[in-house]
């Protein structure tokens, strides 16, 4: 037992010196070992937390934005300077390969640069003699304390969609990370601290329903940012609200790739390689559904299993391109959807099932899957798998591509590959779904641009980070004065 590491809340600047009633197993998903154990929050816990938030929040909102700023800044530079170490914690509980991870990171940081530049995008309007004497002029102020509930897929980048935007506009934070790779979110703790933020305004709660659902009905909480699963997400939003607070709930995925015939299909296959088991397909912007435009598709899944063969499957830390799955649990539920395929009827053209891997064999292993003439009613298509299998449908025309798309249940992210400007144009402009790639596989917005799906990929109005960030962790106030002149 002596490697199995205990994982503990960071809360006011300090690790949680309490002892849990309850825990969850981390695992390392290349060797299925456990290598920690997690302490569930109860709801003491979850009350103290928000206490300690409130208090420490009612002091930030009134730090300088000068002073904010030399503490966004200070932890830019260490999260910069000590990414390595994050992306290798990711690595060891989720899987995913370290180049991936480190991209994570990357990402994160861009979210961190963008919050840096807080003071202009806090500026409020000034109309000077709306009337007689009097002017007009717009502040926003910090909400309070803002709970962030994150996914196990990006253990480090989706809590950094939210934070360094919340923290940076006067609010302090809870984060609750997914209970599967809970320890890269605490490493960013140490940071905050060492970068100078006040005690209490960062704080990390680990646990399972229990936490979230004491964050949902606490009156200290003023905004819940959920990133998860579609069932999950709507009870979050409709409980969220109904409790009086601000939601914004990113749901699901299942993304299309459209490609049209006059599309050069090798970029269209390296693409479909790439957004399909990059992360092993545990990425909620990962192609899963590749619509052919005939006649392309016998050219492009040849192109695509000929790629498929050189992909290496294995340890994410010995130059693998495919990592594990990040537990047991769910590498049975991804090879239970490659059984239904077969049974259902799709061609199996790539079969990753006992793959042919660089690591442990008790490793969460399911190697690279493709299938052919996959068709809409099939659970395949309907359903968001969520690991690295890749389903082509064979359509007639762009109408028939594009109506497949906008009746699925999901819109997160889509793409098309073509080279006609026209055809592209047209679909950015038709496609109902929230992020659009034009010959970009995995259309994630950059930092000033904001993220979010349509659809059941995300419940409420406003997506993350970028300005709709900035709106969404603060709060509007107009002021209308009359000062008389001077006599
Ligand atoms: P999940 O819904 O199982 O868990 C997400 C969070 O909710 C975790 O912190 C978890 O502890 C908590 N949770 C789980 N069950 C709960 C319950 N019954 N009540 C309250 N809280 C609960 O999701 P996951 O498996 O960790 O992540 C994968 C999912 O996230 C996929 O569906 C993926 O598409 C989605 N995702 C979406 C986006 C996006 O931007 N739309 C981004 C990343 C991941």
């Amino acid at each position: 037992m002596s490697d199995v590491k205990r994982i503990t809340h960071h809360i006011n600047g300090a690790y949680w010196t309490g002892s849990a009633e309850r825990s969850g197993d981390v695992y390392n998903p290349a060797t299925g070992k456990i290598t920690g154990k997690v302490d569930f929050a109860s709801v003491a816990v979850v009350d103290q937390a928000i206490e300690i938030a409130t208090r420490a929040q009612a002091e930030w909102r009134n730090a300088s934005l000068a002073k904010r700023v030399q503490v966004l800044f200070a932890f830019r530079e260490i999260l910069n300077a000590r990414k390595e170490e994050v992306a290798r914690l990711i690595t060891a509980e989720h899987g995913k390969v370290l180049s991936d991870a480190l991209g994570e990171v990357t990402r994160g940081l861009e979210v961190v640069e963008f919050a840096c530049g807080i003071p202009h995008l806090l500026k409020g309007s000034y109309s000077e003699g709306a009337s007689t004497s009097i002017d007009v002029y717009s502040i926003r102020q910090p909400l309070g304390v803002s709970a962030i509930i994150s996914p196990f897929n990006f253990p480090a980048m989706v809590p950094m969609w939210f934070f360094p935007i919340a923290i940076a506009a006067g609010n302090a934070v809870i984060i609750k990370p997914s209970e599967k790779d809970p320890s890269p979110v605490n490493l960013i703790a140490e940071f905050w601290k060492e970068a100078g933020l006040p005690d209490g305004v960062f704080n990390v709660l680990h646990g399972d329903k229990v936490a979230v659902d004491r964050l949902l009905e606490h009156p200290g909480i003023a905004s819940i940012s959920f990133v998860g699963s579609t069932p999950i997400a709507r009870y979050i939003y409709e409980t969220g609200t109904k409790n009086g607070k601000r939601v914004q709930a990113l749901g699901g995925a299942k993304n299309h790739m459209l490609v049209l015939p006059d599309a050069d299909l090798d970029l269209a296959a390296d693409a479909a390689v790439n957004a399909g088991f990059g992360s092993a397909g545990e990425r909620c912007m990962a192609i899963s559904a590749l619509v052919a435009i005939e006649p392309v598709a016998d050219a492009l899944v040849k192109k695509i299993s000929d790629r498929m063969a050189t992909l290496k499957t294995g340890d994410g830390t010995q130059g693998s391109d495919m990592g594990p799955l990040v537990t047991a649990v769910h590498r049975d539920k991804v090879a239970s959807y490659v059984d239904a395929g077969v049974r259902e009827g799709a061609a199996l053209v790539v079969d990753g099932r006992n793959p042919k891997i660089n690591g442990a064999a008790e490793g969460f292993w399911l190697g690279p899957t493709l299938f052919d003439r996959v068709t809409p009613e099939m659970s395949i298509y309907t359903d968001e798998i969520f690991g690295p299998v890749l389903s082509v449908i064979r359509v007639q025309s762009y109408d028939e591509g594009l109506a497949l798309i906008n009746k699925h249940q999901y819109g997160n992210g889509t793409a098309i590959f073509t080279n006609d400007g026209g055809a592209a144009r047209r679909f950015q402009n038709e496609v109902q779904v929230g992020m659009i790639g034009i010959n970009v596989p995995i259309p994630v917005p950059t930092a000033y641009y904001s993220f979010g799906g349509w659809k059941n990929s995300l419940f409420g109005d406003t997506h993350a980070h970028g300005t709709e960030g900035v709106h969404f962790f603060t709060r509007g106030k107009v002021v209308t004065s009359r000062w008389l002149d001077p006599s």
